[in-house]
């Protein structure tokens, strides 16, 4: 039967809290026992009132900082006009939308969707489209190639292609028309390209994968063989765009233009679930009414946070914080004297500790240090707070990171 009301209390302990969440919610994270109940900037502060250093930020969903009072202002403003119209009207925030996008990126056009699973989509739905009316592959012949070891969301087709055994283990049968070559291996991609090949999917740096930088000159020799081979190059830059390596996106550190980037994640700013397909108006223009869409996508409220989001990232010179807080982080975390540790690596605030045991154990003894990381693949730790961190804050915590690191 249906209740009449339901339970009102708020006052509840993270031992609570915690209890209710196991009982009733699916089981697909095993998060750390902290119970976040506000933030702000690089800050998180639990139900006790206990305050951490955010040093995953939300997967780089939060560059702009927790609650950022310029994206509140814009999401509130717009929350009282209008939220959502579906795309069966139009509304005034989208066409500022996709403009903001233009200038700053240089595509010419944009497809707006939720969340970044959707966007890797939509991107596969255009190159496979392209693939058929432009480059006159075969109908259903298309192939799409991805990289091993690469995240790119959870829906079905994604990781039908995922080369990690538990994402797709129970799940299949899987989408065909993808095959898998070794991420960082330009020879490899060569030998696999054929004349039914649309489109090469990669993470320009692989985020879930530990933060994995491909070999210099990898991203340049593979624009080149993709342009050389009429073969679309798709670039996943949801958690390594908007800033988060140095660059607004991370492919600029080979000088390459993809023909699609996908962003999501810090699009805007922790707010709301907003990612984008940037493309050509060639490639874009394979989609015609109908073809594709999505009730929330471009939806008022937002393209005003993204909006202000963007706005955020650039006039806070956000990208040039990342650069320059990164390089110091980067430099004084090599410098660490442990056996604990196997690699440092990393690209601007977004750095892997790849330990030589368990990671699990060291995010707890950091979180009891006040300092929150999550461990990637059991074994490697990412450091990435939020770009508004401030240079003292970032210091106290690499102190912590010091400290747990050389116990
Ligand atoms: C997080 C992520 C996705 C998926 O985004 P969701 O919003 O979780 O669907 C896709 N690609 C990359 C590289 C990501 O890091």
């Amino acid at each position: 039967m249906t209740p009449t009301t339901l339970a009102t209390e708020d006052e509840l302990t993270a031992a609570e809290l915690i209890a209710i969440e196991e009982q009733y919610g699916a089981h697909n994270y095993h998060p750390l026992d902290v119970v976040v109940a506000r933030a702000e900037g690089a800050w998180v502060y639990d139900v006790e009132g206990r305050r951490y250093l955010d040093c995953l930020a939300a997967y780089s969903a939060v560059n702009q900082g927790h609650c950022h009072p310029a994206i509140l202002r814009a999401m509130l403003d717009q929350a009282q006009k209008v939220t959502l119209t579906s795309r069966a009207f139009r509304n005034d925030q989208l066409p500022l939308l996709y403009r903001d996008l233009h200038e700053l990126t240089g595509f010419e056009m944009a497809l707006p969707m939720n969340s970044g699973a959707e966007a890797v989509e939509t991107a596969l739905k255009a190159a496979r489209k392209w693939g058929e009316t432009i480059k006159g592959i075969p109908a259903n012949q298309t192939e799409i190639l991805v990289a091993s070891g690469n995240f790119h969301g959870r829906t079905i087709a994604i990781v039908g292609f995922s080369s990690d055994a538990q994402y797709r283990s129970g799940f299949g049968p899987f989408a065909p028309g993808f095959r898998t070559v070794p991420f960082g291996d330009i020879d490899a991609l060569k030998q696999a390209i054929t004349p039914h090949t649309a489109a090469f999917l990669v993470e320009p740096i692989q985020g879930e994968a530990g933060i994995i930088l491909p070999p210099d000159g990898y991203l340049a020799a593979v624009a080149d063989l993709c342009h050389k081979h009429n073969v679309l190059l798709i670039a996943d830059e949801i958690q390594s765009g908007l800033g988060r390596t140095g660059k607004l996106f991370a492919f600029e550190h080979e000088n390459i233009r993809p023909d699609v980037a996908i962003i999501g994640k810090a699009l805007a700013g922790g707010y709301y679930p907003v990612s984008a397909v940037l493309a050509s108006r060639q490639i874009l223009g394979v989609f015609h009414p109908g073809d594709h869409g999505s009730t929330f996508g471009g939806n008022p409220l937002a393209c005003s946070v993204a909006r202000a989001a963007l706005r955020v990232l650039v006039e806070e010179n956000l990208i040039e914080r990342s650069a320059e807080l990164g390089a110091y982080a980067l430099d004084r975390l090599q410098h660490i004297q442990s056996a604990k540790v196997k690699e440092i690596r990393g690209k601007g605030l977004w750095i892997a500790i790849e330990l030589n045991q368990p990671a699990r154990p060291i995010c707890e003894a950091l979180q009891q240090r006040g300092v929150l990381c999550k461990e990637t693949h059991s074994t490697v730790i990412r450091i990435a707070p939020p770009l508004v961190i401030s240079r003292e804050d970032l210091h106290w915590g690499l102190e912590q990171i010091e400290a747990v690191l050389s116990a």
